[in-house]
Protein backbone atom coordinates (compact mmCIF):
# COMPACT_ATOMS: atom_id res chain seq x y z
CA UNK A 1 0.00 0.00 0.00
CA UNK A 2 2.73 2.44 0.71
CA UNK A 3 4.48 1.56 -2.48
CA UNK A 4 1.29 2.37 -4.45
CA UNK A 5 0.91 5.52 -2.68
CA UNK A 6 4.51 6.45 -3.26
CA UNK A 7 4.19 5.95 -6.91
CA UNK A 8 1.00 8.36 -6.78
CA UNK A 9 3.03 10.06 -5.34
CA UNK A 10 5.94 10.68 -7.84
CA UNK A 11 3.33 10.34 -10.43
CA UNK A 12 1.32 13.54 -9.43
CA UNK A 13 4.77 15.13 -9.38
CA UNK A 14 6.14 14.13 -12.98
CA UNK A 15 6.23 17.12 -14.96
CA UNK A 16 5.40 15.47 -18.39
CA UNK A 17 2.66 12.68 -17.86
CA UNK A 18 -0.65 11.96 -16.58
CA UNK A 19 -3.33 9.47 -16.53
CA UNK A 20 -5.51 11.54 -19.00
CA UNK A 21 -5.81 14.69 -20.87
CA UNK A 22 -3.06 16.43 -22.90
CA UNK A 23 -0.14 18.01 -20.88
CA UNK A 24 2.33 20.00 -22.24
CA UNK A 25 5.76 21.21 -19.82
CA UNK A 26 7.35 22.04 -23.38
CA UNK A 27 6.98 22.08 -26.94
CA UNK A 28 9.40 19.98 -29.13
CA UNK A 29 10.46 22.70 -31.81
CA UNK A 30 13.96 23.56 -33.46
CA UNK A 31 12.87 27.31 -33.84
CA UNK A 32 14.36 29.59 -31.10
CA UNK A 33 11.32 30.52 -29.36
CA UNK A 34 10.20 30.61 -26.08
CA UNK A 35 7.49 31.24 -23.48
CA UNK A 36 7.76 33.28 -20.45
CA UNK A 37 5.39 32.25 -17.56
CA UNK A 38 4.03 34.57 -14.49
CA UNK A 39 1.70 32.45 -12.11
CA UNK A 40 -0.25 33.45 -9.18
CA UNK A 41 -1.45 36.68 -10.34
CA UNK A 42 -2.71 39.53 -10.83
CA UNK A 43 -1.14 41.14 -8.26
CA UNK A 44 -0.83 45.14 -7.59
CA UNK A 45 2.27 44.74 -6.02
CA UNK A 46 4.03 43.13 -8.42
CA UNK A 47 1.68 42.96 -11.80
CA UNK A 48 2.02 46.17 -13.24
CA UNK A 49 5.78 46.10 -13.07
CA UNK A 50 6.07 42.65 -14.92
CA UNK A 51 3.58 44.62 -17.46
CA UNK A 52 5.94 47.50 -18.15
CA UNK A 53 9.19 44.94 -18.26
CA UNK A 54 7.53 43.60 -21.06
CA UNK A 55 5.90 46.30 -22.65
CA UNK A 56 9.53 47.95 -22.60
CA UNK A 57 10.54 45.15 -24.11
CA UNK A 58 7.83 44.49 -26.38
CA UNK A 59 7.19 41.47 -25.41
CA UNK A 60 4.40 38.99 -25.22
CA UNK A 61 3.59 36.06 -21.78
CA UNK A 62 0.86 34.53 -20.23
CA UNK A 63 -0.14 34.81 -16.89
CA UNK A 64 -1.97 32.20 -15.38
CA UNK A 65 -4.10 33.74 -12.95
CA UNK A 66 -5.65 32.98 -9.59
CA UNK A 67 -9.78 33.24 -9.59
CA UNK A 68 -10.22 34.89 -6.44
CA UNK A 69 -7.13 37.35 -7.53
CA UNK A 70 -8.93 37.93 -10.69
CA UNK A 71 -11.99 38.88 -8.92
CA UNK A 72 -10.22 41.21 -6.17
CA UNK A 73 -8.66 43.14 -9.03
CA UNK A 74 -10.67 43.07 -11.87
CA UNK A 75 -8.92 46.01 -13.57
CA UNK A 76 -5.89 45.01 -13.36
CA UNK A 77 -6.74 41.71 -15.02
CA UNK A 78 -8.10 43.18 -17.66
CA UNK A 79 -5.11 45.63 -18.17
CA UNK A 80 -2.88 42.01 -18.56
CA UNK A 81 -5.35 40.94 -21.81
CA UNK A 82 -5.71 44.79 -23.08
CA UNK A 83 -1.61 44.51 -23.13
CA UNK A 84 -1.92 41.39 -25.77
CA UNK A 85 -0.75 38.90 -22.97
CA UNK A 86 -2.84 35.47 -22.82
CA UNK A 87 -4.24 34.90 -19.47
CA UNK A 88 -4.63 31.24 -18.01
CA UNK A 89 -6.61 29.60 -15.20
CA UNK A 90 -5.11 28.77 -12.10
CA UNK A 91 -7.97 27.60 -10.43
CA UNK A 92 -9.75 29.54 -8.29
CA UNK A 93 -8.04 29.21 -4.92
CA UNK A 94 -4.70 27.96 -5.68
CA UNK A 95 -5.40 24.80 -3.50
CA UNK A 96 -4.36 20.98 -4.41
CA UNK A 97 -6.62 19.74 -6.55
CA UNK A 98 -5.29 16.27 -6.13
CA UNK A 99 -8.03 13.45 -4.44
CA UNK A 100 -10.81 16.44 -4.43
CA UNK A 101 -14.41 15.59 -5.59
CA UNK A 102 -15.22 16.11 -9.58
CA UNK A 103 -17.57 19.14 -8.24
CA UNK A 104 -15.06 20.95 -6.24
CA UNK A 105 -12.24 20.72 -9.41
CA UNK A 106 -14.95 21.57 -11.75
CA UNK A 107 -15.66 24.70 -9.30
CA UNK A 108 -12.30 25.37 -9.19
CA UNK A 109 -11.63 25.54 -12.97
CA UNK A 110 -15.50 26.86 -14.12
CA UNK A 111 -15.46 30.42 -11.84
CA UNK A 112 -12.19 31.06 -12.99
CA UNK A 113 -12.99 30.73 -16.63
CA UNK A 114 -16.06 32.91 -16.16
CA UNK A 115 -13.73 35.51 -14.18
CA UNK A 116 -11.03 35.50 -17.28
CA UNK A 117 -14.04 36.25 -19.56
CA UNK A 118 -14.98 39.24 -18.01
CA UNK A 119 -11.65 40.18 -18.35
CA UNK A 120 -12.04 40.20 -21.79
CA UNK A 121 -10.01 36.49 -22.99
CA UNK A 122 -11.32 35.24 -26.04
CA UNK A 123 -10.58 31.90 -27.15
CA UNK A 124 -9.22 28.62 -25.64
CA UNK A 125 -8.51 28.98 -22.49
CA UNK A 126 -5.21 27.21 -21.33
CA UNK A 127 -5.02 25.68 -17.40
CA UNK A 128 -2.16 24.87 -15.28
CA UNK A 129 -2.53 23.17 -11.98
CA UNK A 130 -1.67 24.40 -9.04
CA UNK A 131 1.69 23.15 -7.35
CA UNK A 132 2.13 21.30 -10.80
CA UNK A 133 -0.17 18.77 -8.97
CA UNK A 134 -2.58 16.44 -11.55
CA UNK A 135 -4.28 12.98 -11.23
CA UNK A 136 -7.66 11.39 -11.48
CA UNK A 137 -10.11 13.47 -11.16
CA UNK A 138 -8.06 17.06 -12.45
CA UNK A 139 -7.15 15.33 -16.08
CA UNK A 140 -10.44 13.21 -16.37
CA UNK A 141 -12.15 16.72 -16.37
CA UNK A 142 -9.72 18.50 -18.13
CA UNK A 143 -9.35 15.58 -20.98
CA UNK A 144 -13.26 15.87 -21.09
CA UNK A 145 -13.23 19.16 -21.80
CA UNK A 146 -10.28 18.77 -24.38
CA UNK A 147 -8.19 21.46 -22.01
CA UNK A 148 -4.77 21.69 -22.26
CA UNK A 149 -2.79 21.30 -19.07
CA UNK A 150 0.29 23.51 -19.30
CA UNK A 151 3.19 22.85 -17.10
CA UNK A 152 7.27 23.91 -17.67
CA UNK A 153 10.68 22.48 -18.25
CA UNK A 154 12.30 25.60 -17.23
CA UNK A 155 11.89 26.04 -13.33
CA UNK A 156 14.13 29.01 -11.68
CA UNK A 157 12.12 28.49 -7.93
CA UNK A 158 11.60 32.31 -7.82
CA UNK A 159 9.33 31.73 -5.04
CA UNK A 160 12.02 30.27 -3.15
CA UNK A 161 14.79 32.84 -3.73
CA UNK A 162 14.80 36.66 -5.02
CA UNK A 163 18.78 36.33 -5.74
CA UNK A 164 17.93 38.36 -9.45
CA UNK A 165 21.92 36.70 -10.28
CA UNK A 166 20.75 32.92 -9.15
CA UNK A 167 17.16 33.26 -10.56
CA UNK A 168 19.05 34.31 -14.34
CA UNK A 169 21.36 31.51 -14.26
CA UNK A 170 19.09 28.60 -13.34
CA UNK A 171 17.05 30.14 -16.21
CA UNK A 172 19.90 30.37 -19.22
CA UNK A 173 21.41 27.17 -18.11
CA UNK A 174 17.76 25.11 -18.91
CA UNK A 175 16.57 27.38 -21.80
CA UNK A 176 16.32 25.56 -25.06
CA UNK A 177 14.19 25.99 -28.37
CA UNK A 178 10.40 25.04 -27.16
CA UNK A 179 10.93 26.12 -22.99
CA UNK A 180 7.69 26.83 -20.85
CA UNK A 181 9.60 28.84 -18.39
CA UNK A 182 7.83 29.48 -15.09
CA UNK A 183 7.71 32.77 -13.13
CA UNK A 184 5.51 34.38 -10.21
CA UNK A 185 4.08 37.79 -10.35
CA UNK A 186 1.22 36.66 -7.80
CA UNK A 187 0.99 37.72 -3.94
CA UNK A 188 4.25 39.77 -3.22
CA UNK A 189 6.77 41.98 -4.64
CA UNK A 190 9.49 40.50 -6.53
CA UNK A 191 12.18 42.62 -7.01
CA UNK A 192 14.58 39.20 -8.03
CA UNK A 193 12.31 38.21 -10.59
CA UNK A 194 11.50 41.13 -12.19
CA UNK A 195 15.15 41.91 -12.39
CA UNK A 196 16.01 38.35 -13.78
CA UNK A 197 13.20 38.73 -16.27
CA UNK A 198 15.01 42.12 -17.52
CA UNK A 199 18.55 39.96 -17.48
CA UNK A 200 17.26 36.92 -19.70
CA UNK A 201 15.54 39.03 -22.23
CA UNK A 202 18.81 40.72 -23.16
CA UNK A 203 20.20 37.74 -22.75
CA UNK A 204 17.97 35.65 -24.70
CA UNK A 205 16.70 37.65 -27.40
CA UNK A 206 21.15 38.11 -28.27
CA UNK A 207 20.89 34.63 -28.93
CA UNK A 208 18.55 35.05 -31.06
CA UNK A 209 15.31 34.02 -28.91
CA UNK A 210 11.59 34.80 -29.73
CA UNK A 211 9.25 35.45 -26.84
CA UNK A 212 6.32 34.06 -27.50
CA UNK A 213 2.29 33.39 -25.84
CA UNK A 214 1.97 29.64 -24.71
CA UNK A 215 -0.60 29.47 -27.45
CA UNK A 216 1.82 30.82 -29.61
CA UNK A 217 4.50 28.18 -28.92
CA UNK A 218 2.15 24.89 -28.85
CA UNK A 219 1.36 25.91 -32.48
CA UNK A 220 4.86 25.86 -33.30
CA UNK A 221 5.10 22.23 -32.42
CA UNK A 222 4.04 18.38 -31.17
CA UNK A 223 4.35 17.63 -27.57
CA UNK A 224 7.33 15.85 -26.95
CA UNK A 225 7.02 12.05 -25.07
CA UNK A 226 7.14 11.72 -21.52
CA UNK A 227 10.72 11.15 -19.93
CA UNK A 228 9.50 9.15 -17.14
ZN1 LIG B 1 0.78 28.73 -8.51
Amino acid sequence: MLAVLAGLYQLSKARSFQVFGELYARVETQQKMVALTFDDGPSPANTPAVLELLARHQVKATFFMVGRNIEAHRELAARVAAEGHQLGNHSYSHTRLVFRSPSFVQEEISRTDALLREAGVRGEILFRAPFGKKLFVLPWLLAREHRKDILFDVVPDDHATQDAALITSRILEAARPGSIILLHDGWAAKPGTLEATDRILQSLKAQGYRFVTVSELLALGTNPAPDL
